[in-house]
């Protein structure tokens, strides 16, 4: 009975990604969004609290303010995402930083999103995701965790990119060996736009764990202070360098389409000995196939099961059989030399490229077309909607069976109660990004005004 519910509910949220990428002028014959997947994720934030200021944080300026959402209200928000989409969705959870949130919860949030069948990722940025930590969540159901690393995070001890690859390195041992996707987040900006080959490069070099790299274009949005990002990074430039990276004269990005086109880019390698190969070269191929085996579930748990499913898939079909058949004696001979020479062995790494909204510059186009939702009290909402106006959402008081539950933290710890509170009243350790910076200014101005005692 609910295996046929189940079955229901991705059909009708097939569909509606279906109507949505038709509105947006991006349905076409590669398009994944409506044809394999009703979403491509959706972002459970389970704190608002971070350990780190990034210069261009997504959260709001009274995110520290906001206390950890209670735990009924998680479980409610996972049982809308599975009644929305279904099983097998993949469900990001993220804050803030989750590992902040205190581990009993956290480990409850990763069941119950097993429990219903759901992917459970952790976004995290490594500080407390020990070992120990992370074995604990696989346990509970944990299938992937992603790991963000750059230099809007600033770090200590960690000047430019290249320093950060020690850490990086260090993340990787960690997950190292685990039934985990180990992916790694970098946030583009002008500050490491240049890095981006080297990036490239390290990921391509670590492809034997790493499976996905993730580059998300500097937005306005939040309480950041590097503000918009420089015309000369968009999607197209950022290709270029991850490709200039891997080494390859060529590399097809969106030969499979996720959702929008200005939204989302993505190229697929296979890596032997070290050395990157276009998997997606023989695009008609790749599309084709892609386009037949839409409606077979693939187990997306390892790369071997992974695999499997797409044999099985192939099998299913003799003609299809005989064009993956072609197309793997073809791939197999472009890489011959590597394949020697790693004896067989051969990683996949997607490179992937977000190129998340200014919030006061929304296509509206694009948010209907959306293929990464953030689960809000209400409902699922487009993550570049979401993060234009936080606030609307996270100060609203929660109705649980308790009474309202207020998402601000107690007047007692000197900030008004919900809804006069604003983030000039916040005491300054709460603040951060911009709103640290104002208050930080206001305050030097008043103890430099003439007449004060230095
Ligand atoms: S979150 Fe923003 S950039 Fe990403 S798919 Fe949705 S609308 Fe596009």
């Amino acid at each position: 009975m609910e295996h046929k519910q189940s079955a229901r509910v991705a059909r009708d949220a097939l569909a509606e990604m279906r109507a949505s990428q038709q509105r947006s002028g991006q349905w076409h014959a590669h398009q994944m969004a409506g044809r394999r997947w009703p979403v491509a994720c959706v972002s459970l934030e389970i704190t608002q609290r971070c350990n780190l200021d990034c210069t261009l944080c997504y959260l709001s300026e009274s995110a520290e303010a906001v206390r950890d959402f209670p735990l009924d209200e998680l479980f409610r928000r996972i049982e809308m995402i599975h009644r929305h989409y279904g099983p097998g969705t993949d469900v990001q959870v993220s804050g803030g930083e989750p590992t902040l949130r205190r581990r009993d919860d956290l480990v409850a949030i990763v069941r119950c999103l097993a429990s219903r069948g759901l992917r459970a990722s952790l976004l995290t940025n490594g500080i407390k995701a020990s070992r120990e930590l992370l074995v604990q969540l696989c346990e509970a159901g944990l299938t992937d965790v992603a790991f963000h690393v750059d230099t809007t995070q600033q770090r200590g001890g960690y000047a430019t990119e290249v320093e950060l690859n020690e850490l990086r390195r260090e993340y990787i041992e960690r997950a190292r060996g685990l039934p985990l996707g180990v992916f790694f987040n970098t946030t583009v900006h002008a500050g490491n736009f240049d890095d981006v080959p080297m990036l490239a490069a390290f990921f391509v070099t670590h492809a034997d764990v790493v499976r996905l790299a993730s580059f998300q274009l500097q937005a306005e949005t939040g309480r950041g202070v590097l503000g918009a990002r420089l015309q000369q990074i968009h999607n197209d430039s950022l290709a270029q360098r991850l490709r200039r990276g891997t080494g390859l004269p060529e590399l097809k990005f969106n030969v499979l389409a996720a959702g929008h086109h200005d939204c989302n880019r993505s190229a697929v390698l296979l890596v032997a000995d070290g050395r990157a190969h276009d998997a997606f070269a023989d695009s008609a191929f790749v599309q084709r196939f892609m386009r037949e085996t839409a409606h077979l579930r693939i187990d997306r748990d390892t790369p071997w099961r992974a695999l499997r499913s797409l044999v099985r898939a192939a099998l299913a079909r003799p003609a299809l059989t005989l064009a993956a058949l072609r197309w793997v004696v073809a791939s197999a001979w472009r890489m011959r030399r590597d394949l020697v020479a790693a004896r067989g062995r051969v990683h996949k790494l997607t490179l992937f490229s977000h190129n998340f909204m200014d919030a006061c510059h929304l296509d509206a186009q694009r948010i209907d077309a959306c293929v990464f939702m953030a689960i809000t009290q209400d409902g699922p909402l487009s993550m570049c909607a979401y993060n234009a106006r936080r606030d609307d959402f996270l100060l609203r008081p929660l109705p649980t069976a308790a009474g309202n539950w207020q998402p601000l933290r107690h007047a007692r710890e000197g900030v008004p109660t919900v809804p006069a509170a604003s983030v000039a009243s916040f005491p300054i350790k709460w603040l951060k990004g911009r709103s640290r910076a104002a208050a930080l200014r206001a305050r030097c101005a008043t103890a430099s005004a003439p007449g004060r005692a230095p």
